[in-house]
């Protein structure tokens, strides 16, 4: 049995973060979709279990898929949205942290987050990455 599955999946993509992902919110859908359907109209229910089905037909396509090289560069842009996004949450939250102690900019040029101690009254800021230099108040 082991070896007919190990055999079955050869030459296929197999499960990747993507895959499980489309499969996780394929059945976060699915219970919202029967959520929905008890209160509201049964339409909206409908057209979220419809998204719910795409998600885990999607998911299944991905994982039988032979085109692995396309999957894996589908799988690193999911990964790479995905990174851009915990990380713009954690540096809101380190921000919220060190707010007393620290003013955030963002360089005029590249568009970095700067962090500069407060209370040094106006200064220039110069850019860690672009080596930009403004005029800023601490
Ligand atoms: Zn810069």
């Amino acid at each position: 049995m082991r070896d007919r599955l190990a055999r079955f999946f050869y030459g296929r993509n197999g499960i990747d973060k993507l895959s499980t992902f489309l499969w996780v919110v394929g059945l976060i859908l699915l219970i919202v979709s029967s959520i929905v359907r008890r209160f509201a109209s049964s339409g909206v229910g409908y057209a979220i279990w419809a998204l719910a089905l795409v998600c885990i037909v999607l998911s299944f396509i991905r994982i039988f898929s032979r085109n692995i090289s396309r999957r894996a560069a589908e799988n690193e842009r999911y990964l790479s949205i995905k990174n851009s996004v915990v990380n713009g949450f954690r540096g809101r939250k380190t921000r919220f942290d060190q707010r007393h102690d620290y003013k955030f900019f963002k360089c005029p040029e590249c568009k970095s987050v700067l962090r500069v101690p407060r209370g040094k009254g106006r200064i220039y800021v110069t850019c860690r990455k672009c080596g930009a230099r403004f005029e800023a108040k601490s």
